[in-house]
């Protein structure tokens, strides 16, 4: 397994084949946090390589990992604010890595709405910004679905992000014909009257014979950075005919679908208020198509709460387990902490009604949620930190681990009992 510097690593170098990206100060002596990031990058690697038959599982090595449980953690509001960590997150993420009084391990992965930069710059940027050796592997962001959708659609808006970074993104993913709202100012600058684009966009974006070119998609990848100029845009493609900017359908039902990487209203930033985030543009998008249409606008939201996200989560899970402990089936418990009642907590509760294993949902008080507020979405559990969210699942674990020793030990005399006594029934074990 590769080991690369938080310092040098880019997306181009990391995504060359499996990596562990490392804070400087670690290169030389591999931390306690290597072992679950080696594992999850490999893991990740061969679910998605879609062309190898999967692999029997073979006899696992010997580790002090626990394979019954693992955990997931939002980022922002939980593991980051205003983009530094929170004190508790660093010293959660020790407990993990086998500063506890178990002696053990626990696996983690990162799911998050926040958009606009690939898994792999996600993994960077978190190694950085908490000196953790993480792996791409580990990450899931909302829009890791959207991958799927780049053998549907060959002609693509994507919107949102700085710069040109969702458009390497999106390529990144298969899109073969990404487009940019810079690449549609740029061709005819009359189209966001009150947006010039500065020197560095019109540097970047290409003129394009848009009369003769059908867009099939609108992709909102990352949070908007000009919300007037991009939904004018967005709305002029809604309501063409087939995606061809300039023209205009009668029905306005004839144009692209648009998709959300997420659709959270609000997030938790530097701020110590809550700020508008992607589900925000959402809603104003579909207010103003309904205001200037008369019709109801149909839009398709990815990430959290969305199923996708979640059961993407539990194959790669899964596939954990499978290399690393030869059981094919996720962990039984997956902790889920997170900030956003309306995202983490809904989506949680939602996908453990449907999956194989138990989903059990976190509430932190770090991020959007607000202490003294009732969240919309009941979570299993409220706790101020992430450190205190790692430490109640563990003890759920510990209390589980004891019970079920109890229930054998009971079961042993209940036989023992029986044996001797053939008359008198075994007491049969209880549960919770
Ligand atoms: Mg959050």
């Amino acid at each position: 397994m590769r080991r690369l510097s938080s310092e040098d690593a880019t997306v181009d170098t990391i995504s060359r084949g499996p990596t562990v990206v490392v804070p400087p100060s670690l290169m030389n002596n591999p931390s306690s946090a290597h072992e679950i990031a080696a594992a999850m990058e490999m893991a990740r690697l061969e679910l998605e390589d879609f062309t190898s038959p999967e692999s029997t599982p073979g006899t696992p090595p010997v580790t002090n990992v626990t394979d019954k449980y693992a955990f997931a953690f939002d980022i922002d509001g939980v593991l980051i604010r205003g983009g530094r960590p929170i004190p508790e997150a660093v010293e959660a993420m020790k407990v993990l890595n086998g500063q506890n009084s178990y002696g053990i391990k626990i696996p983690y992965i990162f799911l998050t709405n926040g958009g606009g930069k690939s898994e792999q710059e996600r993994c960077i940027q978190l190694s950085k910004q908490m000196e953790i050796e993480v792996s791409p592997g580990q990450f899931i962001c909302g829009h890791t679905p959207m991958r799927e959708m780049a053998e549907k659609y060959n002609t693509v808006l994507v919107v949102g992000g700085e710069g040109e970074k969702c458009r390497h993104v999106a390529e990144g993913y298969g899109f073969k014909d990404v487009i940019t709202p810079g690449d549609i100012i740029k061709t005819d600058p009359e189209t966001t009257p009150f947006r010039k684009l500065t020197e560095e966009e019109l540097k970047n974006s290409k003129v394009r014979d848009f009369k003769n070119l059908a867009i099939e998609a609108i992709f909102v990848f990352a949070d908007s950075r000009d919300w007037a100029g991009d939904q004018q845009i967005i709305l002029d493609l809604l309501m063409s005919k087939g995606g061809v900017l300039g023209t205009r359908s009668e029905t306005f039902d004839e144009g692209p679908p648009v998709f959300f990487s997420h659709s959270d209203v609000v997030w938790s930033a530097g701020h110590e208020l809550t700020r508008l985030g992607m589900g925000a543009l959402r809603a104003s998008l579909e207010a103003m198509f309904k205001a200037v249409t008369g019709k109801e606008l149909e839009t398709t939201a990815f990430g959290k709460p969305q199923i996708g996200t979640f059961h993407f989560a539990t194959r790669l899970l899964k596939q954990w387990r499978r290399a690393t402990h030869g059981i094919d089936a996720p962990p039984e418990t997956v902790y889920f902490v997170g900030d956003t009642p309306e995202s983490d907590i809904r989506g949680t509760n939602e996908f453990d009604k449907h999956s194989e294993n138990t989903w059990y949902s976190i509430l932190v008080r770090t991020g959007v949620y607000q202490e003294g507020t009732t969240p919309k979405y009941t979570p299993k559990a409220t706790v101020n930190t992430v450190l205190d969210a790692v430490l109640h699942g563990m003890q759920l674990e510990q209390k589980k681990a004891l019970r079920e020793t109890l229930d054998i030990t009971k079961k042993l005399e209940g036989t023992a009992i029986a044996e001797s006594a053939p008359n008198s029934r075994a007491p049969s074990p209880t549960r919770k």
